[in-house]
């Protein structure tokens, strides 16, 4: 790999002249610099294509060879140019994903030197890097060394996975009877995971949360001691670490309790919020998550990681390789012994790429006091916008910032109670102004603003500005309403 071996003499239909890669190489990390370095001035969602950059997309695949570098540029412009800029400070919508420039070349690196993460043997390297990497964020959650996980593409598989392994841990597979528990404020994939696994639509109980939208454990109780009556077979609860709604935390030490004292799984959907066991005020919310079978956790949310990027923690090994893992001959030569096992055995997965890498590499750049205060950064953020949204006449603090979200809603001024429909229109007049973008969500039964103020680089003044602006369109509208 030396970097004056000369060209191959073979034919390689992929290969292009050392030169000419290079070239290719580095006008692509100029390209990307240059997005990163426009982030804060582009807007976070992206002008509509014109119709002639989407045809450009939708030619034809051309039979012969064409330039690859203007290939390159004309995608740079008419796909990159017009996707979501999670990039810019005062994207404020869902959980944005902002990235990092390590793990942007992590996930190149990752792919140029083609790794196969499926298999430890001849892959010992990277095997080393998701073992370590697992191990660190199962510490992060209180878990003693060594740990047991796989890295998968999102939250949504690894709740998916982990509700596979409860599955088979704790029902054989028999599902008939079984029963979950989760909050109402559940992420969707809970529900698709057990539709996907066999359950029917009456074996998840959706309780209803209490008034911090956390779920309630003496209704958990009530509704496993009523289905039990009932001659069913409660077996898994589902906690929330940080919902997607309101970044509300369920009460994971009373679920624990419940779960230890009735056989129960508890497996903890941390997608959003385990970026957040990364501050230590922010920690004690979690009291309890160590007790988890198993969590699932996004570094592509708060960890600052590009997609895609999360992990699936079990507290056996086992479980996971007695769930998921099969040896057809055609793969024995390469089954793993001793201290080493294969990734493709412990998840759906066989081919694999290399996602640890990416948070192991800015692991190891930045440090992890450089993810801490970033972290630290974004909750700090969301109560500075909770104390602006508060002082704001006509406006309501609907949940408090938790977890760095935070939902709020356009009551009206001058006695003119203004409804769903102005909340609305104000986040899109928001995204509109190209200044900044914000989402609504629906919170006791209205419809609510939800900031997730939690990009790095966001700062007080992008807060100010966006609330400003938001004063003055919802303004403009009461002045339209009463015209
Ligand atoms: C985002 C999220 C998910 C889904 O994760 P993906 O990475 O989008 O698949 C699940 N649960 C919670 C709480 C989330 O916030």
């Amino acid at each position: 790999m030396s970097e004056s071996m000369p060209a191959s003499s073979r034919f390689n239909p992929f290969a292009f002249e050392p030169e000419a890669m290079r070239r290719l190489g580095y006008r692509v990390v100029d390209r990307i610099v240059a997005r990163l370095l426009a982030a804060e001035r582009d807007p976070p969602i992206p002008p509509d294509p014109d119709t002639a950059e989407l045809a450009v997309l939708r030619q034809p695949f051309p039979a012969a060879p064409r330039d690859p570098g203007a290939v390159i540029d004309a995608a740079i412009g008419s796909v990159f140019g017009h996707t979501m800029n999670l990039m810019h400070p005062a994207f404020f919508a869902y959980m944005p994903g902002p990235g990092n420039f390590i793990s942007a070349l992590a996930d190149f690196m990752a792919s140029g030197f083609n790794v196969f993460a499926g298999t430890a043997p001849y892959n010992r390297g990277a095997f080393e890097v998701e073992r370590q990497t697992i191990d660190w964020l199962g510490g992060v959650f209180g878990w003693d060394f060594p740990n047991s996980g796989l890295f998968v593409s999102g939250g949504s598989a690894a709740s998916f996975i982990a509700l596979a392994i409860a599955r088979h841990v704790l029902l054989k597979d028999r599902i008939d009877g079984a029963v979950v528990y989760a909050s109402a404020q559940s992420h969707s994939c809970i529900e698709r995971s057990l539709f996907l696994l066999g359950f029917g639509p009456g074996q998840l109980r959706l309780l209803e949360p209490d008034a911090q939208l956390r779920l309630d454990p003496a209704a958990l109780e009530r509704a496993i001691a009523a289905d039990r009556t009932a001659g069913l077979r409660p077996f898994c609860v589902v906690g929330n670490g940080g919902t997607t709604n309101t970044g509300a935390v369920d009460p994971l030490d009373r679920l624990a309790e419940i779960c230890e004292r009735d056989g129960l799984w508890l497996h903890v959907d941390a997608a959003y919020g385990g970026g957040a066991m990364l501050s230590a005020g922010a920690r004690p919310l979690f009291a309890g998550v160590e007790r988890a079978h198993t969590i699932a956790v996004d570094p592509h949310k708060w960890m600052f990681q590009p997609f895609e990027c999360a992990c699936v923690l079990g507290r056996e090994q086992a479980w996971f390789s007695d769930t998921f893992r099969r040896l057809p001959a055609y793969m024995r030569d390469t089954d793993a012994a001793g201290e080493l096992f294969n990734y493709r055995d412990m998840g759906p997965q066989v081919t694999r790429s290399f996602k640890a890498f990416k948070l192991w590499l800015s692991l190891q750049v930045y440090g992890l006091d450089t993810f801490r205060a970033a972290v630290d950064h974004g909750l700090a953020l969301a109560r500075y916008a909770e104390r602006r949204v508060a002082a704001m006449p006509g406006w309501s603090v609907v949940t408090p910032a938790t977890l760095g979200v935070l939902t709020c809603r356009y009551e009206g001024a001058g006695g003119v109670s203004r409804g769903d429909r102005v909340n609305a229109d104000l986040a899109q007049a928001v995204g509109r102004s190209g200044r900044a973008y914000v989402t609504t969500t629906e919170l006791f039964g209205r419809t609510v603003l939800r900031f997730c103020p939690i990009h790095p680089a966001a700062t007080e003044q992008d807060i100010d500005g966006t609330f400003d602006l938001l004063q003055q369109l919802a303004q403009q509208a009461d002045r339209g309403e009463r015209a």
